[in-house]
């Protein structure tokens, strides 16, 4: 099918320095203006013109669900911490008084869950490669320090710590080479997947030297690549000035007889409903790579079913291949998106009784926690007792991974830490390194016992 290019337009951030001018600015509730004002203090918010004027609904709004995922809310923070910053701010606080309140704010929000900074970084001649994360075995995550910042940062991301300035919490790695000398050591990494950020806020030049050098090792076998860019700004694959330059590149990778695969990070249906969003999506696919679905199910934003029977079947109609439904991981402002689990599953089985096969590909809800990612296979009676039904996707342990195990029912249980054994057979799944584990009393793992996860 082909279609008329949609005009090219300039990609134009909007923040908190220029939000104030724009026109939907006045139409905003006061309420919804100062929450705005007060939250992005401590959580920033990034965010462009394509998403305002193309998949928010300013008529729903503050209820829209783009809304809600671009732009800070009211209740991301604790009411006590909203109004410390507000008096400080109305009280006409000096700005280092101000910083310090706010940094003061962050480090309470669990900037790095645990694991992220000290666990999984592999080392090359005895020293740690930073920038690089080796869990499991098969696959390495790599963090190109060009790649450190995102089109718009989601409201519920862990990587709202990367853009707020704390430098030292910052992944960089400047040498793609270190990179391929890992790769060459380790020839049973078969996947590298190109996270940060977004890999795809680079010019394809600077995407290319990173990528480039890994096409001629031989035992990588499949690059995928991380990215919210077809939801955000679809023209990054239509019209940017070098969009043509990255399906040349795609196609590159392809005829090496590799797998490619764009991680799409899509988390609402509306985000594939626009002219250039499909027309980013046939382009990717007509280079001969492949596009994959994920996305964390979060309160405000996807937490009904028909969002992901419409997100599912649309997606598979343009020849996107559904891959997770993630939990909603234990940072930022998790208390405004988390749901217990129970529901996390309940959404996801509705929803998957009601789409074919095709779109059954997906496998969630999954916990991208500690040990592994954790995957929720539902609520069950075992013995009488109430149980969640779990298997690991992934673990450290590969002989851990397809095993069925069990965990006490907890109706508010929101993530993995919160999990007890049902059995004392089920206690080794609950294991965490250096953290001890028992059976009742004492807490399983730190409440940051998670790991990065990778959208
Ligand atoms: C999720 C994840 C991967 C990739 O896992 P797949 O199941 O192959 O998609 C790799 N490394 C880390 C640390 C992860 O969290
Ligand atoms: S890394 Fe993904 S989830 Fe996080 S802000 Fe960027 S696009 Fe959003």
């Amino acid at each position: 099918m082909v279609q008329p290019a949609p005009a090219p337009t300039r990609y134009r951030a909007i923040t908190r320095s220029n939000v104030e001018g724009l026109g939907f600015w006045g139409r905003l509730r006061p309420e919804t203006r100062e929450a705005i004002e007060i939250v992005s203090q401590v959580l920033p918010f990034r965010t462009n013109e394509y998403v305002v004027d193309e998949l928010i609904d300013w008529e729903q709004v503050p209820d829209d669900p783009m809304f809600q995922l671009t732009f800070p809310q009211k209740g991301m923070l604790e009411d006590s911490h909203y109004r410390r910053v507000r008096d400080a701010i109305w009280s006409g606080a000096e700005r280092a008084e101000l910083d310090a309140l706010v940094e003061s704010i962050r480090r309470d929000l669990n900037p790095h869950p645990a694991g992220q900074m000290t666990l999984n970084v592999p080392t090359l001649d005895g020293e740690p490669v930073s920038g690089m994360q080796h869990k499991y075995s098969e696959t390495v995550l790599f963090f190109p320090s060009h790649g450190q910042t995102c089109h718009a940062y989601c409201t519920f991301c862990f990587r709202w710590a990367q853009f707020v300035g704390l430098e030292d919490l910052k992944f960089a790695n400047k040498e793609a080479d270190d990179l391929a000398r890992y790769l060459r050591a380790h020839p049973e990494v078969s996947d590298v997947l190109f996270t940060g950020g977004d890999p795809m806020i680079m010019k394809s030049r600077v995407f290319e030297r990173y990528v480039a050098p890994l096409l001629d090792i031989e035992t990588v076998r499949t690059i995928r690549i991380g990215t919210k860019a077809p939801a955000y700004w679809p023209q990054r694959f239509t019209t940017d000035d070098d969009a043509d330059e990255l399906m040349r590149l795609f196609e590159r990778i392809v005829q090496s007889g590799r797998h490619l695969a764009l991680m799409a990070h899509l988390s609402h249906p509306v985000e594939l409903s626009t002219e250039r969003a499909q027309l980013a999506i046939r382009r990717i696919r007509a280079t001969g790579a492949n596009v994959r679905m994920q996305s964390p199910v979060v309160r405000h934003v996807n937490d009904n079913p028909d969002a992901w029977v419409d997100l599912w079947t649309s997606g598979v109609a343009l020849g996107a291949i559904p891959y997770y439904m993630f939990v909603e991981r234990d940072t930022g402002a998790r208390g405004y998106f988390e749901m217990p689990l129970e529901r996390c599953w309940n959404i996801f089985r509705e929803a998957y009784q009601r789409v074919s096969g095709m779109a059954r590909t997906v496998r969630g809800p999954s916990m991208s926690c500690l040990p592994g990612k954790c995957h929720i296979l539902g609520v069950t009676n075992i013995g009488g007792r109430r149980a969640f039904c779990l298997q690991f996707l992934q673990h450290r342990d590969a002989s851990l991974v397809r095993q069925p195990f069990f965990a006490a029912y907890d109706p508010r249980a929101t993530w993995f830490d919160k999990l007890r054994p049902l059995t004392a057979s089920d206690e080794p799944y609950f294991a965490m390194p250096g953290v001890e584990t028992r059976l009742t009393g004492v807490t399983v793992g730190a409440s940051d016992a998670s790991t990065i996860d990778d959208d």
